[in-house]
């Protein structure tokens, strides 16, 4: 048995994809959904953890793929140089899920790490590419 979290990107046309259904019902394995956004006809984010045989996850990543769906293991993790950040606030923009957002009383950009899904989107928002994503190692959140 193994328990691992993945985020899965859908894209325009797989938003609608049953894959819930799928995982449970195809390959046995048990779903926590952590966090969740999909919006019909756009992009959408899916926080999920996932138990099972490893057999029967690795076999369901393959049709998750097959499916058109990217699924980003969650021990990589995103990384920010806030030594260098001016806080202009652009990423948080990008960030549904909270990780990046804006103190507005001391107009401080915080990242909380244990919110990020690793989406990726914030690292083009941000004008002076100081954030990165990698696999795991050092503490979450710094450089
Ligand atoms: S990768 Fe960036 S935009 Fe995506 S959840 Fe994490 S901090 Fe937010
Ligand atoms: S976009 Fe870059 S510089 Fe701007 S607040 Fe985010 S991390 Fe800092």
């Amino acid at each position: 048995m193994v328990k691992e979290r993945f985020t899965f990107v859908f894209s325009p046309e797989t938003y609608d994809k049953p894959i819930t259904y799928h995982l449970v019902k195809d390959f046995d394995l048990k779903l926590n959904i952590l966090r969740a956004e999909i919006t019909p006809g756009e992009e959408g984010h899916l926080l999920a953890e996932i138990e099972g045989e490893e057999d029967n996850l690795r076999r369901a990543l393959e049709f998750l793929a097959a499916e058109g769906i990217e699924v980003i293991p969650t021990h990589r993790q995103v990384t920010v140089r806030q030594e260098e950040c001016v806080h202009c606030g652009a990423c948080t923009a990008v960030c549904f899920s909270g990780a990046l957002a804006m103190n507005r009383e001391e107009w401080k950009m915080e990242f909380r790490p244990e919110k990020c899904i690793v989406c990726g989107l914030c690292i083009e928002a941000c004008p002076l590419r100081i954030i990165s994503v990698g696999f795991g190692g050092g503490k979450a959140g710094e450089a």
